[in-house]
């Protein structure tokens, strides 16, 4: 593998056992197994779910132990040497390539940028308020603003893999989704080129024009259908079933190895020690909740990390079947049941039937039987919290969106509920609030507008907050004042777009709309 030109730290720099390994060469030997039947199924099949039960997959290299032949140390140190290398596929996800995805050769890495988001600390007000020291992790600083993008980048890198070495041709990727992931699977869609046509399925209405300018602007095909996102999700699940296409939700296994990174980098930002540490992550389809528990039980398997965290997911009440299927304690008692989510202001989060859900449930089992009962808890929170908690964490210096406003809103909840106060939180002030925030300053600007349009005519704000599910409120009571309210009227009324972000600029997104409306099919074609 090349090396970049002006790279600060030569090969021949790095301590001398572990130069053979800074730059790694295939060794896995990667299946899909299910987690219901147990049948082990080839990787260079496009598979989703069991062809003989319909069962979830677990990607699994079966050649791992060789892995367990080092020790902890070596893992730990070569990784961090790994990230002064000018290696561009090494310098995202697949920084931890043993552990991600150890078939795909480094010249098939896709790398646009993602993983490695900053840990910032909330000041002291912030602290104080909520009574911890805590951390976001900002994930909305990926390429495409949200944390998808690393679960995109393994998924994509396989499917470049796949084919390129079986010659396949152009193959078509689809996914259902409520912004983010179709963001994020047109991006990395786009850039493979000819190797791949995006097809995203979205729910009319559910998704705001920035958050469609996105796979709009990656050139993607953007199909929307009536209903919420669970209805998405048949329809996709329906296709990947019945042909030879890319599955891009977090069914696709792949994603979720990419995902555990994010795990891997807050091991590595707080130098492999979590004990008496806690990650909040907000729960819709339950993807990225099972990419962290399984990140940090494979860091624990290899002796990388000492000891577990504790996983705290947060569900908003108007979509929380994971929350009351573990409120049940008896385990044997426990029975799940979907729910029919009523709207949520954290959209992404707004899913009623979690396709991870059987993979959580295996997780939190094995979690739970390693680190202790209290070692992974769900809370719920309302949705008058997560605007609040969005808006505390904006007012001092975070860039949140309504999903790191769920977070922190579980965080709260959690703290208030004194599940940080046993004996697993051996260092109750430092808590790790890695939040997932996603498509950042899209869901803010979408979340302005809305306040803005509020503010000049009343009717229409309360309409808003009542379909939320939120007692109307008057704009003072989100601190707003006139001078203020002049001040967002103007600046988003003519320019709704004033508060561009990155894909924004890219897109062109002021001509979402009118792109979308030219690419809606009508309902008959479904
Ligand atoms: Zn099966």
């Amino acid at each position: 593998m090349r090396l970049i030109k002006g790279n600060n730290v030569k090969l021949d720099q790095f301590p001398e056992d572990l130069r053979p390994h800074l730059i790694p060469a295939p060794a896995g030997e990667m299946v899909y197994r299910c987690l219901e039947c147990g049948a082990e199924f080839d990787i260079t099949d496009l598979l989703y779910t069991c062809p003989k039960c319909r069962g979830l997959f677990m990607l699994v290299d079966k050649n791992e132990g060789r892995l367990k032949e080092k020790p902890g140390a070596f893992w730990r140190q070569l990784f961090d040497y790994r990230k002064m290398l000018n290696v561009p596929a090494l310098k995202g996800v697949f920084l931890f390539y043993e552990l991600i995805a150890p078939i795909i050769p480094l010249d098939r890495i896709i790398y646009l940028g993602e993983g490695h988001t900053p840990q910032v600390a909330a000041n002291g007000d912030l602290a104080c308020e909520v009574g911890r020291t805590f951390y976001f992790k900002n994930d909305g600083q990926n390429p495409s603003a949200s944390f998808k993008d690393r679960g995109m980048a393994a998924a994509l890198s396989y499917l470049n893999f796949l084919v390129s070495s079986r010659h396949l041709g152009k193959i078509l990727s689809i996914c259902a989704s409520t912004g983010d992931t179709s963001a994020a699977a047109a991006l990395y869609g786009a850039y493979l080129g000819d190797k791949i046509a995006s097809a995203v399925i979205l729910p009319h209405g559910k998704v705001t024009p920035q958050q469609l300018s996105q796979p709009l602007g990656s050139g993607a095909k953007v199909l929307e259908i009536p209903g919420v996102f669970d209805d998405c999700m048949k329809v996709v699940e329906n296709l990947a079933d019945h042909y030879q296409v890319a599955l891009l939700n977090s069914k696709n296994s792949w994603r979720i190895r990419g995902q555990e990174s994010y795990a891997y980098e807050i091991a590595q930002w707080f130098d492999y020690d979590l004990a008496g540490k806690s990650l909040v992550v907000p729960v819709g389809n339950a993807g990225n909740i099972t990419a962290v528990m399984q990140g940090l039980l494979r860091l624990h398997d290899l002796g990388i990390i000492e000891a577990l965290p504790r996983v705290i997911g947060v569900q908003s009440r108007h979509a929380n079947p994971v929350f009351l299927y573990y409120l049940e304690a008896d385990r044997g008692k426990r029975v799940f049941v979907p729910v029919t989510v009523t709207p949520s202001v954290a959209q992404a989060a707004m899913i009623g039937n979690p396709v991870s859900m059987p993979r959580v449930i295996r997780l939190v089992e094995e979690y739970r039987g390693r680190a202790g009962e209290g070692s992974v808890a769900v809370v719920q929170v309302t949705e008058q919290e997560i605007m609040d908690s969005m808006l505390l964490a904006n007012r001092h210096g975070h860039i949140a969106c309504t999903q790191g406003g769920e977070s922190l809103a579980g965080f709260r909840a959690a703290v208030a509920a004194g599940l940080l106060s046993d004996p697993l939180s051996q260092v109750p002030q430092q808590a790790l609030l890695a939040v997932a925030i996603a498509a950042a300053v899209l869901a803010i600007t979408g979340f302005c507008v809305s306040i803005a349009s509020g503010m000049r005519q009343r009717r229409t704000e309360n309409a808003l907050l009542a379909a939320l599910g939120v007692p109307p409120r008057s704009a003072e009571a989100f601190g707003v004042n006139e001078a203020d309210r002049k001040w967002v009227d103007d600046l988003c009324v003519p320019q709704p777009f004033h508060v561009a972000d990155r894909a924004q600029r890219r897109t062109g997104a002021y001509r979402a709309q009118d792109l979308y409306s030219r690419q809606r099919l009508p309902q008959s074609e479904f």
